[in-house]
């Protein structure tokens, strides 16, 4: 049996990016890129205006009011080319175009009387106010955007701005999802007796889909040795494989069994945490290999836990796991020593602090607990208990939203 956090580290010491693409702007949301970006230009080109108003001179306006001729007009995409602010003169400017040789500030509109052949000054005007200077967001040549950097709407509206309209982004991981058992059903089929519907593989899907992977849905393997085989082998053809069940020590739990004979190597089997405990990790090749256990709850844990840090690595992700942080326990909490417990909780943010109580029932088998979490509480191996206002260390579970009070 290997730690949480061994688990955790072997994990991401085994996995690595599966490749690079060019793709457009347009799904390059929640991508990572794959190499440095540098400014090909001065961002702005050059020098204009910060406000619709009157470009004008600094050293004109020194009294207030003051009265300056309205000698030409400057609408935003207009060219400033052999325009000039004359002592005594204003032009008049809209926000975005570039300013006037000649004027070294821009009055606004809500400053003036808004005149059209003569404008009146009616605030002291500073010199360099209301000017955007070629440059100054960010110079030629100078690395905007990093590798590894997650493409959000701000680092695409600057690529655009720019004209990269095809960025570097690290590949997707296509991830196989198998379930086995002889219980399982398809969704769509009614279960028969002592029959339940595979509510895994679409669940999983959904996870992998939340941190960028592509899922491809392998099916069911039964309990037989010939139908592992069969299904595993098409699995380890996808960049990363995950299985649900089969893993634990029943009669048919053949999933490690089948993987070693295809040719896997076994990195772990059990780790100290509960639920979860009989997750096994392997690797096929370059391709990482999952086999969580097939409990529902189980099996989302484990994918939260260990799995989604692995996807957001191979994406190019440094930081994979979700930050930490305090919440004030509103409950007792007990549990025995040895493992890291996850515990599903219900939040509340009061005077900026958060508050936690227990989402329900955590027996594994309580899929509505599952449900209803928020947020996830890891509590230290060693730690045997927690009374009512204490601190836990938790973490958002999927999307967080703050419940209606
Ligand atoms: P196992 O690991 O095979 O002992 O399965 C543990 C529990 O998870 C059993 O109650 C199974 O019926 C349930 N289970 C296994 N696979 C799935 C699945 N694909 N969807 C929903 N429940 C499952
Ligand atoms: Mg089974």
């Amino acid at each position: 049996m290997v730690t949480f956090e061994e688990a955790r580290r072997i994990i991401l010491s085994c996995v690595s990016s599966t490749g690079v693409e060019r793709v457009h702007l347009l799904d390059a949301a929640g991508r990572v890129l794959a190499e440095d970006i540098v400014a090909p230009w001065d961002m702005p080109l050059w020098d204009n205006s910060a406000m619709d108003g009157y470009a004008v001179r600094s050293a004109d306006c020194t009294k207030t009011p003051c009265t300056l001729t309205v000698t030409g007009f400057l609408p935003a995409g207009a060219r400033a080319d052999g325009l000039l602010v004359e002592a005594g003169s204003a032009i008049r400017i809209m926000t975005g175009a570039p300013t006037p040789d000649g004027c070294d500030a821009v009055v606004p509109v809500e400053e003036t009387d808004d005149g059209q052949q003569l404008v009146t000054l009616n605030q002291a005007v500073v010199k360099g106010q209301h000017l955007r200077l070629r440059g100054e967001d960010v110079q030629s040549g100078v690395c905007f955007a990093r590798a590894g950097t997650l493409i959000r709407p701000p680092e695409i509206n600057m690529l655009a701005g720019f004209g990269l309209a095809l960025v570097p982004v690290f590949s997707r991981p296509t991830v196989a999802i198998l379930s086995t058992g002889d219980e399982l059903v398809e969704l769509g089929q009614t279960p028969g007796a002592g029959e339940i519907i595979n509510s895994n593989t679409l669940s999983l899907a959904a996870a992998v889909q939340e941190c960028g992977g592509i899922p491809r849905i392998i099916g069911i393997a039964r309990d037989t040795r010939e139908s592992h085989r069969e299904k595993l082998r098409e699995g380890l053809q996808a960049d990363v494989l995950i299985t649900s069940a089969g893993v634990s020590a029943g009669d048919c739990d053949l999933v490690r069994d089948i993987l070693e004979e295809l040719g896997t190597q076994q990195k772990f089997w059990k780790v100290g945490i509960k639920p979860g405990g009989p997750t096994a990790f392997a690797m096929h090749g370059t391709t990482p290999v999952f086999s969580l256990p097939g409990n529902p709850v189980s099996t989302m844990i484990t994918f939260e836990e260990f799995v989604r840090p692995a996807l957001l690595r191979m994406q190019g992700l440094q930081r994979v796991l979700r930050p930490l942080f305090k919440a004030v326990l509103r409950e007792p909490l007990t549990k025995k020593p040895g493992k890291v417990q996850i515990v599903r909780l219900l939040l509340e943010r009061e005077a900026g602090r958060y508050y936690a109580t227990s989402a329900g029932n955590q027996q594994t088998a309580i899929l509505k607990t599952m449900v209803d979490a928020q947020a996830i509480a890891i509590l230290p191996a060693e730690s045997t208990s927690f009374a009512v206002g204490d601190d836990v260390d938790v973490h958002f579970y999927s999307n967080y939203i703050e419940r209606e009070s």
